[in-house]
């Protein structure tokens, strides 16, 4: 796990070091480590609480930490106040100046920093181009929409051209159409002028809509770190598998490395480390991995090798549009869905017996529930 969370290959911009921060005796964020390279699009994704906010205050330098480093560029940050962090931040509340116009909101920034107002106008017309703002500079807040306001916000944090620029659920009080669009916007934003951004989202689909890498936090610690395809793909534990995406766990006994036991049936495994004889351990599929056959496709179709089957009986039956769901309980009482294209989902119907298969490789497999095999990082 320590190659997945400090990847170093490339010289990092910012080193989280065994942050901590508590609260009296809570602790919200818990020995957390992380590097951040160059130029990346970073986003911290987990429920409510799970301590996102707090990490990003302290890079920000508006949380100090229990203990613990933060570097910037191979120097410590910890001592170094906000404004001096060469950091911009946009909060999910606009907080624009109400009495300031569009332009004026956009150069204060610069204003404080004792700009010339030469170097003002010219930075703060280039800011108004980039979020396209120009026809609205001479307005106030009040009279744009949400969408436009966090545009001046976030022209406001770039205006004086920080290195890294943190989000804390800026998109979060737009509706999905106008969030979907700055998502694009700002994607785009990333690419043209190649600064970090350290994003802060509850929102899975925002989080791989927008990422390079995202990291999944759960009770101040991160328990996943990855480009959305391989947290999806290859989830690094149950938690961060159940996280992201929908998911089945069926719970097995080893039988060896590479076969298990469910309900009296042999099943493959994929080898993990470590795995003995009666381990308990938790097969994970995807719902859109598995495949549900009636019992005479099944017949007529053969198992390919590497595959697993079992049986199970239909439940319930959903038409999603493009996608068709397929719920099944097997005899022990494990409910499990199984999705697939509506072009190519096989007929089944409810009450009636099925088969249940999926290809070996692409199950993950867990000892346990537990996230804390990451927490020793
Ligand atoms: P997130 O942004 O992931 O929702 P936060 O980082 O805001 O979570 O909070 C993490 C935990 O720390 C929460 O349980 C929260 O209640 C607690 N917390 C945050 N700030 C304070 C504070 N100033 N005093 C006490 N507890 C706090
Ligand atoms: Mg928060």
């Amino acid at each position: 796990m320590n190659a997945v969370l400090n990847d170093t290959r490339q010289q990092p911009l910012v080193s989280l070091r065994k942050l901590n921060k508590h609260y009296g005796d809570f602790t919200a964020v818990d020995n957390l480590s992380l590097d951040i390279p160059q130029g990346e699009f970073l986003t911290f994704l987990g429920s409510s609480g799970s301590g996102k906010s707090t990490t990003l205050s302290m890079l920000a330098g508006f949380e100090t930490p229990s203990s613990g480093e933060i570097l910037l560029g191979g120097q410590s940050l910890v001592r170094t106040p906000p404004h001096k962090r060469d950091i911009g931040m946009v909060f999910q509340r606009y907080s624009l100046f109400p009495h300031l116009s569009v332009r004026d909101n956009i150069g204060f920034p610069l204003a404080i920093r004792k700009l010339s107002s030469a170097e003002r106008e010219k930075r703060v017309n280039a800011m108004l181009r980039l979020v396209q703002l120009e026809a609205f500079a001479e307005r106030r807040p009040a009279q744009l929409s949400g969408g436009q306001q966090q545009r001046v916000a976030i022209a406001r944090a770039l205006v004086y051209e920080p290195r890294m620029l943190l989000m804390d659920e800026p998109l979060g009080a737009l509706d999905k159409k106008l969030r979907e669009e700055l998502q694009d916007e700002l994607r785009h934003l990333h690419r043209r002028l190649g600064l970090n951004i350290v994003y802060v989202t509850h929102d899975q689909e925002e989080a791989m809509r927008l990422s390079q890498r995202i990291a999944i936090f759960s009770h101040g610690r991160i328990v996943g770190l990855g480009t959305g395809r391989d947290l999806y793909e290859r989830p690094p534990n149950a938690f961060v598998a159940s996280f992201l995406g929908s998911s089945n766990f069926l719970a097995v006994t080893a039988r060896s490395n590479a076969a298990a036991q469910f309900e009296g049936q042999v099943v493959g495994i994929r080898p993990e480390p470590g795995v003995t004889c009666g381990d308990t351990l938790q097969v994970m599929i995807r719902p859109e991995k598995a495949v549900a056959l009636s019992l005479e496709d099944a017949r007529d179709t053969p198992l390919p090798a590497g595959w697993n089957e079992i049986s199970a009986t239909v439940t319930e039956l959903l038409f999603l549009g493009e996608s068709q769901t397929c719920s099944v309980i097997t005899a022990g009482g494990v409910a499990l869905t199984v999705k697939a294209l509506s072009s190519s989902a096989p007929v089944l119907v409810p009450g009636r017996e099925v088969r249940v298969r999926w290809a070996i490789g692409a199950a993950s497999v867990y000892r346990s529930w537990e996230e804390g095999d990451l927490k020793k990082g």
